[in-house]
């Protein structure tokens, strides 16, 4: 009413649109952290100690993470394991399907560098931060199970940190066209 306006100055000011929307990212970037939805991609022995997570042992369910076999379900991928030339289309191509807001962690180094002396070779991508956006990097051949927990715990630092911005990767077709790639 006028009297309360009167009375109350601070009731006729309108709240600021900053406050509103800082509220709002901070509780989409909670719900984002609390329920990650790793794609199950692997390619080589780095995947194995991804897969013992899912046990009793480690229980990383208790993050919210739920493995899932479709991108269109997921917004997390671990690159875990060697990739290849060939294969490197495929991967992007899986990433494209991710929805929005979606994460990478760039798993071993055969995923980070291309590999050590032993895996490294003319076909392997020397990195797949070359085509897909990594946000957090895993180094370790292969890293352990408490690493990867590590990784997550950092990737969930930044998502509430909220300095994600909008990603774009190269695509499939793009790559497929970059001359001499494949
Ligand atoms: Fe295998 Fe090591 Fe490469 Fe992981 S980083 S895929 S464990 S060779």
């Amino acid at each position: 009413t006028v009297m309360n306006l009167v009375e109350f100055p601070l009731l006729n000011q309108k709240t600021p649109n900053s406050i509103i929307s800082t509220t709002s990212n901070d509780l989409s970037n909670w719900s984002r952290l609390s329920s990650l939805w790793p794609l199950l991609y692997g390619t080589s022995c780095c995947f194995i100690e991804f897969a013992s997570l899912i046990g009793s042992r480690f229980d990383f369910d208790r993050y919210g993470l739920v493995p899932r076999s479709s991108p269109r379900q997921a917004d997390l991928i671990f690159t875990a394991g060697t990739v290849t030339m060939k294969m490197a289309p495929s991967l992007v191509r899986l990433y494209e399907q991710m929805p929005e807001p979606k994460y990478v962690i760039a798993m071993g180094a055969c995923t980070i560098t291309g590999g050590c002396s032993g895996t490294v070779s003319y076909s392997t991508v020397r990195g797949v931060d070359k085509f897909i956006p990594v946000d957090v990097y895993l180094p370790g051949c292969p890293p352990k199970p408490e690493a990867i927990i590590d990784a997550i715990t950092k990737l969930r630092k930044k998502i509430s940190r909220k300095i994600f911005q909008s990603k774009r990767s190269v695509s499939s077709y793009e790559l497929v066209n970059q001359a001499g790639f494949l």
